[in-house]
Order: C-alpha cells, then sequence, then structure tokens
C-alpha cells in the first residue's frame, strides 16, 4: 500500500511497454526480440511472450492439415475385432455412445467431449482467427474466440486418448484379434500435427507486444497488484483493474482469480471424497464364455502384470492411482504454504504448479479405456466388456481436480512471500 501511494504520481497513462507475468504477476519492460525466440519472466521463468515471425503461415498449414486428419479420423472406421469369426467394427464415436446407451451418459459425454467435441471446436476456433488475420482482416468476436480456444485447449484430450487407443489394442491382442481401420491412422497422424499446430498459435500473433524499452520513463518494480493493475488473462494487456473489461479484447479483468483459495479447497475436498468409491467400487467386468467378474482399478493393474503385461500395468497404475494422489497432495501442499504465509522456493512451487496443472489430464486415460473397450468388446454370451459405477466416480474426480488446477492462482505464492516480508519488516521497525 504504502509503495502504491509513492509510485502513484508516477504512473504513465498507458502501460504498453509493460507486462505482468500470469503466473507470479511480476511487472516487467516488454523489449524487442529477435526472430523465433521467446521472453521469460525473470522471477518465476514463466514464459511471458514469443516473436515468431513465420508462425501464422506455419500454423495455418498444419491446422488446415489437422482439421482434414480430423473429418478422416471421425467418418472410416476406426478399429475391427474379431471374435470365433464374428466381427465388431467401431468408429469413433461407438464409444461414448455405447457408454450412453448402457446408461452411464456422464462418462459417454465427458469421452464424447474431450476427444472429439472441443478438439474439434478449438481447431475450428483456431482456424478462424488465423485465416482472418491471415486475410488481414480484424476477426469479429476475436476476444471471445481467443478465450473459447484457450479454455477448451486443456480439455482437448487427443494425446490422452490415443495412449488409451494403444493401451486397448495390447489388452485386446490376448483375446481377440484385433485390425486397425483408416480413421486410426489419420488419429495417429492428428496427434502431432495438431500439437504442432497448437505451439505456433500464440496470443503474441493476435496482440503483439509493443516494445517500448527505455523511452518509457516510468521504471515498475514488484508486482502490478500495488499499482491497482491487472493483466488481462487473454490478450495480455496491462489495464487498471477499475476498468472492469479489458479495453482491446472485452476480457472480465481481476487482480487475483476470484475466491481461488475457498474454491479450490472446495473442490479438491470433493475429489478426495470420490478418489475412495473409485479405488474401492468395480471399474469394469470382463465377462467371458458368460463367466467373469468385476475388477476395481487396482486389481485390474494387479492382472495386468499377472499376465506379463507389466508395462502396460505399470502405465495403468502411473495414470489412475499415482498422477490423481500426486496431483491432490501437491495442490493441498500448495494451498497450505499460501495460507502460511511461507517464504520457501517460491520458484519451485510455481514450477510444481505448472507440472500439476499439465499432468492432471492424462488419469483421463482409464476412462477412455473403458469407452473403448465397451464399445469393441460386445459379443454377447462370447464376450463383453461393462463399464462399473467406479467409472463416473473416478471420472467426477479428474475431472474436479482439473477444474481445481485452474481455480489455483499461483500468484497467491509469491503475494503470500511479499505479505510475509511486509511484516517482517514492520516487526523490526517496531523493535527498533
Ligand atoms: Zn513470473
Ligand atoms: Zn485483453
Amino acid at each position: 500500500m504504502m509503495q502504491a501511494a509513492q509510485h502513484g504520481k508516477e504512473e504513465p497513462r498507458a502501460y504498453s511497454g509493460l507486462i505482468a507475468c500470469h503466473e507470479c504477476d511480476a511487472l516487467h519492460r516488454t523489449e524487442s526480440l529477435p526472430e523465433n525466440s521467446s521472453a521469460h519472466c525473470g522471477r518465476c521463468d514463466a514464459r511471458l511472450y514469443r516473436h515468431i515471425p513465420a508462425a501464422l503461415e506455419r500454423s495455418l498449414a498444419l491446422h488446415l492439415t489437422a482439421l482434414l486428419l480430423f473429418i478422416i479420423a471421425n467418418t472410416f472406421p476406426f478399429m475391427s475385432l474379431k471374435i470365433g469369426g464374428r466381427v465388431e467394427t467401431d468408429i469413433l464415436l461407438s464409444g461414448p455412445m455405447a457408454l450412453i446407451e448402457l446408461g452411464m451418459s456422464d462418462i459417454g459425454l465427458l469421452v464424447l467431449l474431450t476427444s472429439i467435441v472441443f478438439p474439434l471446436l478449438v481447431l475450428l476456433g483456431s482456424l478462424y482467427l488465423l485465416g482472418c488475420l491471415r486475410l488481414g482482416i480484424e476477426a469479429p468476436g476475436l476476444g471471445s474466440v481467443f478465450r473459447m480456444v484457450q479454455h477448451l485447449r486443456p480439455w482437448s484430450l487427443i494425446g490422452v486418448f490415443m495412449l488409451a487407443v494403444l493401451i486397448a489394442i495390447v489388452k485386446l491382442l490376448d483375446m481377440a484379434q484385433v485390425e486397425a481401420g483408416t480413421s486410426l491412422f489419420a488419429f495417429a497422424a492428428l496427434l502431432p500435427v495438431m500439437t504442432l499446430a497448437q505451439q505456433g498459435f500464440d496470443r503474441s500473433l493476435f496482440w503483439p507486444q509493443e516494445a517500448v524499452g527505455s523511452e518509457s520513463a516510468w521504471l515498475p518494480t514488484g508486482a502490478a497488484q500495488q499499482y491497482g493493475l491487472a493483466h488481462c488473462h487473454t490478450c495480455a494487456l496491462l489495464v487498471q483493474v477499475s476498468q472492469g473489461h479489458c479495453p482491446r479484447c472485452g476480457d472480465h479483468l481481476h487482480l487475483r482469480k476470484p475466491e481461488s483459495l475457498t474454491r479450490t479447497w472446495a473442490l479438491l475436498a470433493s475429489a478426495t471424497l470420490l478418489f475412495f468409491p473409485a479405488n474401492m467400487l468395480p471399474i469394469m467386468t470382463v465377462t467371458r464364455f458368460g463367466q467373469g467378474e468385476p475388477s476395481t482399478i487396482l486389481s485390474g493393474v494387479e492382472h495386468l502384470i499377472a499376465a506379463g503385461m507389466w508395462p502396460l500395468g505399470l502405465i495403468v497404475f502411473f495414470a489412475s492411482i499415482v498422477v490423481p494422489i500426486s496431483k491432490l497432495v501437491a495442490l493441498i501442499f500448495l494451498l497450505l504454504s499460501i495460507q502460511q504465509r511461507s517464504t520457501w522456493r517460491p520458484e519451485d512451487r510455481t514450477r510444481l504448479y505448472r507440472v500439476t496443472e499439465v499432468i492432471g489430464s492424462w488419469s483421463m486415460v482409464d476412462i477412455f479405456i473403458i469407452a473403448l473397450l465397451t464399445s469393441l468388446v460386445s459379443f454377447d454370451a462370447l464376450a463383453t466388456i461393462r463399464p462399473g459405477i467406479a467409472a463416473s466416480f473416478f471420472a467426477g474426480m479428474v475431472v474436479l481436480t482439473m477444474i481445481a488446477a485452474r481455480s489455483f492462482d499461483s500468484r497467491l505464492i509469491w503475494d503470500a512471500m511479499e505479505q510475509n516480508a511486509a511484516e517482517v519488516g514492520s516487526m523490526e521497525q517496531e523493535h527498533g
């Protein structure tokens, strides 16, 4: 507060030459970058902005290729399974549809959204913005479409789905003959193409950082919050928070994510509650020749290892048990460290948060495997695989931890440090 008053007089009208780090809120001056390089935060090492001159053409070409592959992947047969002269051929949509028909519409819908709908929306949204930029047109709704792409990207789980496909194939090989369809090859190609395409899709393309450099006389120090400045999450513009909305892209402005601690705690508590039924109740029932019994996540892993498929068993164990527990523990640790106003290794804690955000979605692999197996293995008396109630609990847990990670605000780690430092400072003054 003291600092805000001191610096208040020197504040310039425009903050175009400044940027606030989205992960720690430190203020930085923007500088012109050499080609194909990026600027990183000096305090927490988050990437601030990039300069990739050829990104537009490349990204546009990659997105068009990805769209073509996506259409092929969704129209042609995906996989065929042969058991005793009978054949079951699936398209991509069969998995979620089979789950919905079996009355498990919650996970059916989740699979449909994360493996088909969200990737398609991300692709179309990106293509629209890149196309307009290439044609030199100002895209109507630029801010809203960019926000949609940004929000849906963490929920577009093509890579996780591909891992599930590989595991499902290996699992099925010991029970039947598996044949890959055209769609599977298109889908496999879609993964690297979409990853590369998304790498080039950056806010710097639509809102390049203006480099003011040393011309700006105002040299800010510390967090943007103390000057009442908010970092726009969509276009990275630095704006007085009192304006309410970003003048450039229309995004709602706030200094910190609203009610971040309370919301993250509530989501984590619910996710922890779901963890127990998810692991104790049956997640899947494999029936062969009329015989079979329900298995839990852990007994499924044991079965895989006992059958000699220990790499697969380890992947499933890691994705469905280690990742969710680590994620819960990491987020609880981060919340507690903020509430304790810890000063311990803020860079590492910010890094821990970054990792937590990325790994969480890989737990969805189990749900995708269930969807694939349910739709493929439906040979009545011969062999069937049916999802169990634990699948819903497990999916709920994964979704809640993913939302919890997104509602967490890593800038609070740094705020707590500053508060701590300010308190120590004032205590020293009192003693002196
Ligand atoms: Zn930072
Ligand atoms: Zn903005």
